[in-house]
C-alpha cells in the first residue's frame, strides 16, 4: 500500500459499489453508468505497470479480468467488451472494463471521447446490477 493512493485507499472500501473479492483483484461498479456495466478491476497490491508483475502474479490478474468481462458479457449481452488499463490519473492498476452495447453513442471509439453527463444509478437499480454480476461470476 502506497500512502495518498486512490486505489489503495478503495481497497478497502466495502460500500454500495464494491462488486467482488477475487483472487488478485477487487472489483468495484462505476458509478457512471452512462456505459451500462461500467466496473473496474482493481489489483489487490499497489503496483503500477504490468511489467512489474511477475508472471504468476499477472497471469492472475488476466484470469480475475476475464472471468469479469465473461460475468459483464452474460448480464449485458456487449456487441464487444473493452479493457482498458491506463493509469495516468491514478497509477495503480485497475481495468476498467466496459460492455459495449447496441445503440451506444459512438460504437467505433473509447468511452473516453464520448462527452455526458454522468449517469449514476437510483441506488436500489445499482444494487440490483451488481447482484446480477455476481451471480454471473458464480
Ligand atoms: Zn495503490
Amino acid at each position: 500500500m502506497t500512502e495518498e493512493c486512490f486505489m489503495c485507499t478503495r481497497l478497502s472500501d466495502n460500500g454500495p459499489l464494491f462488486v467482488a473479492d477475487l483472487p488478485s483483484s477487487r472489483v468495484y461498479f462505476n458509478e457512471d453508468q452512462f456505459f451500462p456495466g461500467w466496473v473496474f478491476v482493481v489489483l489487490k497490491r499497489h503496483a503500477v505497470e504490468l511489467y512489474d508483475l511477475d508472471p504468476g502474479e499477472r497471469a492472475a490478474l488476466i484470469e480475475d479480468v476475464t472471468r469479469v468481462a465473461r460475468a459483464l458479457a452474460r448480464v449485458y449481452r456487449p456487441v464487444k467488451m473493452n479493457y482498458e488499463l491506463l493509469g495516468n490519473l491514478v497509477p495503480h492498476i485497475h481495468w476498467h472494463l466496459v460492455p459495449r452495447l447496441e445503440g451506444d453513442p459512438e460504437p467505433q471509439g473509447p468511452v473516453w471521447r464520448v462527452e455526458h453527463e454522468p449517469r449514476a444509478l437510483p441506488l436500489d437499480e445499482a444494487r440490483r446490477r451488481i447482484a446480477e454480476i455476481r451471480a454471473a461470476l458464480g
